[in-house]
């Protein structure tokens, strides 16, 4: 028997919960693995909550990554003791997740911990570090460098935002970064790279469809008028990519910033993607993320503590990336 926190809905409603189970309680799949950690995603704070529509299937085991090593493998390029991570591929969605001291899955799925990282590192990057390397090759893949301007992270003390300022620091971007939390997380934004930081009002406020040409572009992770916003005052040829919906699910904006500054919007799906892109986002993250800049990123708590952050990350309130110790 072993730990997990399980989804269920019935007539009783909507209840996540800690739940003991056994290896006869899993799903099929072609490989077992002995999870040690997961992560803290918005996503997996509206899973957990009921907040949002998450889980696809009842009951499910909550947790969108998870990594660990290989216990039992049917698949050839697996054997056991290999150090595996999952993030997205619909776990904790339609799929049994992360949040499980065990969990069979599909070799599919698998990518092997890359060096320099372990488990828990690996899931101090999660589906967030994982979405902000994909924003950052998206950009990078359309022609946008630093020559460009200044590039914009909003949402910047999440964790999306937080690994793709280190990111696109370290490719040499002029980083500005957009936080409800300049005072607090302010000082700690610059030392991750930020040369800037902008308080989270200036993109939130109303503005005309097309504002001066300030930025090449940026990472959103907030949605909303942030993200039009960012549209109306990115130059000429420059790129938005989109992440997130933090701050709202909606876009109200112009054809203008397309039409007339040839401006794009690039969208960013961490969940469904070839092996090939996510191999390279791996790659870039293992060459980008310095593993003493990912430890101050990083807070390890206890999957006892599942509900409380939960509500602490779709309150916004979480800085940086949560560890999820699932033996403890
Ligand atoms: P997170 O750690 O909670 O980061 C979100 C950040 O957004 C917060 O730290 C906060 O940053 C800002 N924020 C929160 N509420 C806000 C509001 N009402 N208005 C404006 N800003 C607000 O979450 P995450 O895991 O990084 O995910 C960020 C977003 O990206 C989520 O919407 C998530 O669903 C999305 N996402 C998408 C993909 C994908 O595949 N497309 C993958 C991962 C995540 P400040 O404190 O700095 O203001």
């Amino acid at each position: 028997a072993f730990n997990a926190w399980l989804i269920e809905r019935d007539e009783g409603g909507y209840r996540c919960a800690p739940r003991t189970l056994s290896a006869a309680d899993l799903p099929e799949g072609d490989v077992l693995v002995r999870v040690r950690y997961s992560s803290l995603n918005y996503k997996d704070g509206l899973a957990v909550t009921g907040k949002g529509k998450i889980a696809r299937r009842f009951p499910l085991v909550p947790g969108i990554d998870l990594a660990g090593e290989v216990v039992e493998s049917a698949a050839s390029d697996f054997k056991p003791g290999d150090q595996v991570l999952i993030t997205g591929c619909e776990i904790g969605e339609l799929h049994w997740g992360g949040y499980s001291q065990y969990q069979r899955v599909r070799a599919q799925w698998l990518v092997p911990i890359p060096a320099p990282f372990d488990a828990r590192l690996a899931m101090g990057i999660g589906t967030a570090g994982f979405t902000a390397a994909l924003a950052v090759l998206a950009l990078e893949d359309h022609g946008i460098g630093p020559d460009l301007g200044p590039m914009v992270v909003t949402g910047a003390a999440g964790g999306v935002g937080s690994i793709a300022v280190v990111l696109l620091a370290r490719a040499g971007y002029r980083v500005v970064a957009s936080t409800g939390r300049a005072g607090e997380r302010g000082p700690f934004l610059r030392e991750l790279g930020a040369a800037e930081v902008i308080e989270r009002e200036v993109l939130a406020a109303p503005c005309r469809p097309l504002e001066s040409e300030t930025y090449g572009g940026g990472v959103d992770t907030v949605g909303g008028q942030t993200l039009a916003s960012l549209i109306a005052r990115t130059r000429h040829g420059g790129a938005v990519a989109a992440c997130g919906l933090a701050g709202g699910h909606e876009l109200h904006t112009t054809v203008f910033p397309f039409i007339l500054r040839g401006v794009s919007l690039l969208g960013i799906n961490s969940v469904i993607l070839p092996p090939e892109r996510r191999r390279r986002a791996w790659d870039r993250l293992a060459a980008d993320l310095p593993v003493e800049v990912l430890e101050r990123l990083i807070r390890v708590e206890p999957m006892s503590r599942l509900r409380e952050l939960a509500e602490d990350i779709v309150a916004g309130r979480i800085a940086g990336r949560v560890v999820i110790d699932v033996d403890a």
